[in-house]
């Protein structure tokens, strides 16, 4: 306060700036001693060292907003509403099917970078993969349709009812073969798949399957 006294040219502004000194490293987008000159007018008012003070103690609220403290509630993960993976209607915890859709909620995820794939798949109809305009799924054709070693039909991935995942190459084979984590299945084999597992349509196109959090 002494020190904003000392400093004549404006020391009602100067004095404003040391009640604000808290927020800067509050708020990085808030360029800290320019930002505080709007309130500067105010300060005036009050005339003196004494309503720097009385500004003072408005620092404080700042710091519950603060993006240093921790951002949100912590919310027990079980209990969040979340978003359909379908439709993005609100999920209360719990629900097996969407009320708005009547998607089942549970469902799996299949990523790939090469080709590049990011699609969700609900529980109960196969997932079909292959290189096949009609059989397989639009946007699994898309992404192998340059994809010679893959088979038209090369595969299906299933999320049975009960939450088991599985991989089942055509019964009649495939020229270049299915692979789970890069280990090769039986021809026209059926194999069950773990979260995070690999599977491989021949040796060049892999994807990973994801089980998310059912309301994920
Ligand atoms: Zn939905």
């Amino acid at each position: 306060m002494d020190r904003a006294l000392t400093d004549d040219d404006d020391p009602l502004i100067d004095d404003d700036q040391e009640a604000y000194v808290p927020p800067p490293p509050v708020s990085t987008d808030i360029p800290a001693p320019r930002t505080e000159t709007p309130e500067a007018p105010e300060a005036p008012r009050g005339g003196g060292a004494a309503t720097g003070r009385a500004y003072g103690p408005a620092a404080p609220p700042y710091a519950p907003t603060s993006p240093y403290a921790p951002a949100a509630p912590p919310v027990d993960a079980a209990r969040r509403v979340r978003p359909c993976w379908q439709c993005g209607h609100p999920l209360p915890p719990g629900t097996s099917s969407c009320p708005e859709c009547l998607e089942p909620t549970r469902h799996l995820r299949l990523i790939g970078s090469r080709p590049r794939l990011d699609l969700r798949h609900g529980e109960g109809a196969p997932l079909r993969l292959g290189r096949h305009p009609v059989w397989a799924r639009p946007e699994v054709f898309g992404a192998l349709q340059c994809e010679r070693e893959v088979s038209r039909c090369h595969a299906v991935v299933q999320l049975a009812p009960d939450g088991t995942l599985w991989l089942t190459e055509n019964p009649r084979g495939t020229a270049n073969g299915t692979y789970v984590n890069h280990e090769r299945i039986p021809r026209g084999g059926r194999v069950r798949l773990e979260d995070g597992d690999v599977i491989g349509l021949g040796e060049k196109v892999a994807f990973t399957v994801l089980l998310p959090d059912p309301a994920g």
